[in-house]
């Protein structure tokens, strides 16, 4: 028994601060309880009434003469805390705190609120809110319907948790309206004990639960979040809003990966990383649920196109296509089966375009066929209102057309009057309905990448135990010692080479005499670089010289180069480098978010990544699979994947260097941010290898 259950199927509900009124929170939650017929025993508890709404009242939670399990609080918030105690000597499983005012509103709520969860756990409670709306259990055999919410929910496979109560009552209401049932709903309030993720393994076992949907602002614990969806994900669909913003994009930033680590990058990294489908708004939550909560996963892209009118048609079309949907033809005999059926106007190849006399025969017919050819993976039917068409008969030839398709059918009615009818009608017999065929589309787009989430390979983290932790905590220290917080390039390379990142082959040099001797060691044609903790955009400053391909040059280029450095760091040293023959510049970096921890970026590199912003986020950590995805993600992947004849990259090459520089990021907390870049992503047989870094400390332990 999961230690939820207390909340979600008590034998027993007190509701502390029930009252007569029921336009007071206390008398709407205690209303709802029977009027929803909750079925096991309520008990009102209020010191100043002896019967509510016909039930005998107790003055405390201890004077009820039968066990409790569960105790929803509603008392002004003065009275919470010895409620809390009462409910603990009582023997009380679990909380719902209603009441308002804790942490929402700064620092003495928020005292209480610690207070509040002490005495909870002293008790081995658990608790829901405070500041929430209670919550609800649409399981037949419980029928729990604790909350003050005013709408009355139908029940269903999809459960919903909230981090607003408002909004939890505005999206319960909408709910019902698009025809979906619920099979729980929480209300999480301030999220003092129970969490979002606590409910998502609760709902993982839900038997009632299908998809889950959630509206978050905060994540208490992102890592627990990745874990934990993950898992679930792969057995049902999770679709969540998340509102607000992250710190990372606050920060004032030294690396490209840190300038443009966006506000948004964590979450959209972390939800792509759980297979969390991302609904922009609450609009396309209910979008995304209306088809997941009634339609099969579809086996693939390929979307056959039913309508009476040629507009709507070409609006989905082109929504799918952008989508990445495609509207393949359809087979011949398909098409063969279509023509028996349609005006002989009709368009029979795809989309199927029956004309406007199309009546409930003819969709029938044609989403039969459709439904039954093999190179088709989903349907939408579109259905735009005539005067001389029965809007409820076609609904009716359309389920009969759709019965027994293993493959999502979403409907777009666009109707008059009548349209109300033929949508209930259809939603009854389980096909998703829309009104516009955009929404069908996006909603395809949906399923179908939730589709290629199930087939992904899990994914492993890789160990590296060459890496030298050792010798990489040495160079942070020295520069630690030297009160430093950017490494110089020299340091920033060699914690690169100690964590099995390889560097083009280089050397410091201090005197022109090593410069030549490097030159004879190293090869032409060489690189020369500024090293230094101030300059840390070196080509900004003149800092980095390229195609030195004499002796006499790299003399020349030591002589100027290090004099000009000087004047801004007396400290600068140069390093010459091998020049990369060939070669794709791309970068590799790290950031570390407050909350969210590392966040690793992988895009096409050089000195203009911020203008091109082609770059990909993943948050730590990286599994093989995250890698793979990365570095095919971004859009100019084909420059990668050998386009007009460029060589192919050594993807797998870069893939382990992303594996590395994630593992660097959790076996060195001091570093905040990184940048490899260029690295220069070679074909396989030649080298990969960085040819610059940049490294940030975070701000000294005190
Ligand atoms: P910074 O980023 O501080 O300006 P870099 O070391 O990245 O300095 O050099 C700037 C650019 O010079 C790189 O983006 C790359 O195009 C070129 N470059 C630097 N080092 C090499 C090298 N070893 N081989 C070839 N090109 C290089
Ligand atoms: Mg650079």
């Amino acid at each position: 028994m999961s230690s939820l259950d207390v909340l979600f199927r008590p034998r027993a509900v007190a509701v502390i601060g029930a009252s007569r009124d029921r336009r007071s929170v206390g008398g709407a939650i205690l209303h709802n309880l029977l009027t929803f017929e909750f079925q096991g025993q309520v008990f009102p508890v209020n010191p100043k009434a002896s019967v509510v709404h016909s039930l005998k009242c107790y003055p405390t939670v201890e004077a009820i003469p039968d066990p409790v399990d569960l105790a929803v609080i509603a008392v002004p918030r003065p009275h919470v805390l010895s409620a809390i105690e009462s409910c603990g000597r009582k023997g009380v499983g679990a909380v719902v705190i209603i009441t308002a005012g804790f942490k929402e509103t700064g620092d003495a709520g928020l005292a209480l609120e610690r207070d509040v969860v002490r005495l909870v756990k002293q008790h081995g409670m658990r608790l829901v809110g405070p500041n929430c709306m209670g919550i609800i259990n649409m399981d037949p055999a419980v029928r729990l319907q604790a909350s003050f919410s005013a709408n009355e929910p139908v029940p269903g496979t999809v459960a919903f948790s909230s981090q607003s109560g408002a909004l939890g009552e505005a999206i319960l209401a909408l709910l019902r309206e698009r025809g979906l049932g619920l099979s729980m709903f929480v209300s999480l309030g301030n999220k003092a004990d129970v969490s979002g993720n606590d409910l998502l393994e609760y709902w993982e076992e839900d038997p009632q639960t299908h998809v889950i949907l959630m509206y978050l602002e905060s994540f208490g614990n992102p890592q627990r979040f990745l874990e934990i969806c993950q898992r679930v994900s792969k057995k049902k669909p999770i679709i969540a809003v998340k509102s607000g913003r992250t710190a990372a994009g606050a920060r004032a930033a030294a690396s490209h990966t840190g300038s443009l680590a966006g506000a948004d990058n964590a979450v959209e990294s972390l939800f792509a990383q759980a297979g969390v489908i991302r609904a922009t708004s609450i609009e396309e939550l209910f979008v995304f649920a209306s088809a997941f909560a009634s339609q099969p996963i579809p086996a693939g892209t390929r979307v056959a196109i039913v309508t009476n009118s040629g507009g709507p048609a070409i609006l989905a079309t082109d929504a799918c296509i952008e989508l990445g949907l495609q509207i393949p033809t359809l087979s011949p005999a398909t098409q063969d089966r279509i023509r028996l059926a349609v005006a002989p106007e009709a368009s029979v190849t795809n989309p199927v375009d029956m004309i406007a006399t199309a009546a409930a025969a003819q969709y029938e017919a044609t989403m039969r066929a459709v439904a039954g050819d093999a190179g088709i993976d989903a349907i939408i039917a579109i259905f735009t209102s005539l005067e001389m068409i029965d809007g409820p008969e076609v609904a009716q030839g359309i389920v009969r057309g759709a019965a027994g398709c293993q493959k999502p059918v979403l409907v777009c009615f666009m109707g008059n009057v009548r349209s109300r009818e033929a949508i209930d009608l259809m939603r009854e017999a389980g096909l998703a309905v829309y009104t516009f065929p955009e929404d069908a589309a996006r909603a395809l787009a949906a399923m179908v990448r939730y589709g290629h989430w199930l087939a992904r390979p899990a994914g492993r983290r890789r160990t590296f135990d060459d890496m030298d932790g050792g010798a990489i905590h040495g160079v942070i220290a020295a520069a630690r010692a030297q009160g430093r917080r950017q490494l110089t390039l020299v340091e920033a390379q060699r914690v690169l080479e100690h964590g099995g990142i390889p560097v083009l082959p280089w050397r410091e040099v201090r005197s022109r005499a090593e410069a030549v001797a490097a030159a004879a060691d190293l090869g032409l044609p060489l690189v020369a670089k500024v090293s230094s903790s101030v300059i840390v955009h070196k080509s900004e400053v003149g800092g980095v010289r390229v195609g030195l391909a004499t002796t006499a040059a790299v003399g020349t280029a030591f002589d100027e180069m290090l004099q000009a450095a000087r004047a801004r760091d007396p400290e600068a040293t140069l390093v010459l480098q091998q020049q990369a023959a060939q070669g794709t510049e791309v970068i590799l970096g790290a950031t570390r978010d407050p909350k969210f921890g590392p966040l690793l970026m992988f895009g096409l590199g050089g000195i203009f990544v911020e203008v091109m912003k082609d770059v990909v986020f993943r948050v730590h950590p990286l599994s093989d699979t995250d890698a793979h995805e990365m570095v095919r993600a971004v859009k100019g992947f084909p420059l990668l994947d050998g386009v007009r004849g460029r060589p192919r990259t050594d993807l797998a090459a870069l893939e382990a260097v992303l594996l590395r520089l994630d593992h660097l990021m959790a076996l060195c907390p001091d570093i905040v941010e990184l940048d490899v870049n260029p690295l220069f992503a070679a074909p396989a047989g030649s080298p990969t290898a960085a040819a610059d870094a940049r490294i940030t400390l975070g701000p000294p332990e005190i």
